[in-house]
């Protein structure tokens, strides 16, 4: 391609109103152009990317034995509704109305579409497995939709749906997709780190997201680098830094702290205790019923943890008329000594703690001397607060870290959460009918493209990967009215197209100062600079985008050199 005939629309400054790397450049380098809140246009340049990120995606896809659908993005909510989704989902579903007022939506996934497929033309073990995926646009009204594409209510997704006989197939299904996206995101030059993922509500048996460690990431992820266990904070498990109790605790006694409710008024209460030697009693309505939720004092529940404890997103804090005639008492005074009428979760860093301090269940009073063992009865021990940088990993006892990430892909073991909620089965091997064992598996296109921004990038722009850059190399006469030094130019973008590389020729006439910072800032890999001084010598300049590395070459070795480096 010619860049005279291309619309770059490149700026020169950064754009006030974005803040990440990624979402600054490709404004900056004419990639993308926005329309509205959390949606956007793409340009020649980023269709490119997206192109090349597809083909890589449909290429893996087809490797594992995937087959490439397509089904509408405007669904009718019956479907939804037979799913149950129409109720669980909240705003984030963009729902309207035909002209006959049948209420529809427009899907931000398609479990619905394919189940309703397999549920009518699937009807034998003997048609299984099978694995159908699509790349379509998928909405979400996105609560917080930022950073450009990165998060956005409009995108485009690889998703695709595993129907097996059994959970043996399931788990085939699951690691074949395991292996296709650590080799697309590998082929998009993206580093990503499978991470144990909550499965949230929708009540799958496991999960795992692929993360790229950036600090432009809005997830938070628990390593170890002692055993290499690594999971969403939202799921992850460790140990805190142990706290040094007494050896034995006399009797429990009760003290008046009048006009105290909270864990930092009661440490600084005379007689009261440190956050850490406080136990943290939070009562949640769940699906309208009551559970005590205990943690100590300095360490914050983490509500993704008690959803999937409670396999529910419906609860919320009790009222405090419904903790005092549950309890006895309002916040401030409540505790779990004595509670036998209730569930009780108690994180585990409270596990065998002594001489700790809690509310009365009386207003106004706290029990002092609470071993947890002894005073406290059927407790339901789990983790309920987010793990720390600086704790313990539950496996090997190494220092885990937090680092910040982007999710670039989901998988997902479904099991029969759709097959049975919509009735698709098959008979088995002995003529009996059976749920299709399903698994579902998402990649965000645009994501890709501005992840590898935010990990390929310098203070001149971008640094395309080459197997996803919109060009892999851009020649740049810089004398455009020297006729010859021009058709030297022409002679090596000919040469490598018909060579087979994606080559474009900046034939603007533009100073050079301008041509090599656009150059610099869309970050095509190679730069052919066939200047006045190289040519002289029988040569062509080469410059590499990511070394910064400037080499003369022969111009009879052009079309090899740049197969060395680009292939
Ligand atoms: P997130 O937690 O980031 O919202 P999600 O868990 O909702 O992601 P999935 O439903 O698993 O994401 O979707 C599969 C993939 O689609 C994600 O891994 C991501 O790459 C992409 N994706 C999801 N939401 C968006 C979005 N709003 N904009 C761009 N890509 C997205
Ligand atoms: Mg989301």
């Amino acid at each position: 391609m010619r860049w005279s005939e291309l619309f770059i629309p490149t700026l020169r400054d950064d754009p006030s109103d974005a803040e990440a790397v990624s979402h600054k450049l490709m404004l900056r380098a004419g990639l993308i152009r926005q329309l509205g809140a959390g949606i956007y246009s793409k340009l020649p340049l980023a269709l490119r990317v997206q192109r090349k990120v597809e083909s890589i995606v449909r290429e893996e896809m087809g490797r594992i034995g995937a087959q490439e659908c397509r089904v509408p993005t405007l669904q009718p909510a019956d479907l939804w509704k037979d799913s149950g989704r129409w109720e669980s989902i909240g705003e984030e579903l963009f729902r309207l109305r035909d002209r006959k007022r049948a209420d529809m939506c427009l899907a931000l996934s398609a479990e619905e579409a394919f189940t309703s497929i397999a549920r009518f033309d699937l009807q034998s073990y003997r048609q299984l497995p099978q694995i159908w995926y699509q790349i379509q646009n998928k909405l979400r009204d996105e609560p917080r939709p930022k950073s450009g594409v990165l998060r956005s209510r409009e995108f485009t997704m690889k998703d695709s749906y595993s129907f097996d006989l059994d959970f043996e197939g399931l788990d085939r299904s699951f690691a074949l997709h395991s292996q296709a996206y650590s080799r697309i995101f590998e082929r998009c030059g993206l580093v990503a780190t499978p991470v144990e993922a909550s499965s949230g509500i929708m009540g799958g048996s496991e999960s795992v997201e692929f993360m790229v460690f950036t600090d432009a990431g809005e997830d938070w992820i628990v390593v170890c680098p002692g055993c290499g266990y690594a999971a969403n904070l939202e799921k992850a498990v460790s140990i805190p830094a142990a706290i040094e109790d007494p050896d034995a605790c006399g009797e429990i006694e009760k003290f008046p702290t009048p006009n105290v409710r909270t864990i930092e008024e009661l440490a600084a209460f005379e007689g009261g205790a440190a956050p850490e030697r406080q136990i943290k009693t939070l009562v949640l309505s769940i699906d309208g019923e009551l559970a005590l939720f205990l943690l100590r004092g300095d360490h914050e529940l983490n509500e993704v943890k008690v959803a999937e404890e409670t396999g529910t997103m419906d609860f919320r804090p009790a009222h405090p008329e419904e903790c005092r005639d549950a309890l006895g008492a309002f916040p401030g005074s409540l505790g779990a000594v004595g509670v036998t009428h209730l569930p009780v979760y108690a994180d585990s860093a409270l596990r065998d703690r002594r001489g700790m301090t809690t509310g009365a269940n009386e207003d106004n009073f706290h029990l002092r001397n609470v071993d947890v063992a002894r005073d406290l009865a059927g407790l339901r021990w789990v983790q309920l607060r987010s793990s720390e940088d600086g704790d313990a990993c539950k496996s090997c006892g190494h220092t885990v870290r937090l680092h910040k990430a982007i999710e670039v892909g989901h998988i997902f073991k479904l099991g029969l959460e759709y097959s049975e909620s919509m009735g698709a089965k098959v008979l088995n091997r002995d003529g009996k009918e059976v749920p299709i064992v399903m698994g579902s598996y998402g990649i965000g296109i645009e994501r890709i493209m501005a992840t590898a921004i935010e990990s390929h990038h310098d203070a001149d722009g971008i640094r395309w990967p080459v197997s996803i850059a919109p060009f892999e190399v851009v020649v740049c006469p810089i004398r455009m009215g020297d006729e010859q030094a021009v058709a030297k130019a022409e002679q090596i973008y000919t040469d490598l197209c018909s060579s087979g590389f994606d080559a474009l020729l900046d034939d603007r006439d533009e100073r050079p100062g301008v041509k090599f910072k656009d150059a610099d800032l869309i970050g095509f890999p190679l730069r052919i600079v066939p200047g006045p001084r190289s040519l002289a010598k029988g040569c062509a300049e080469f410059v590499d985008r990511h070394t910064g590395e400037t080499v003369e070459i022969a111009l009879g070795d052009v079309v090899d050199e740049a197969r060395r480096r680009l292939r």
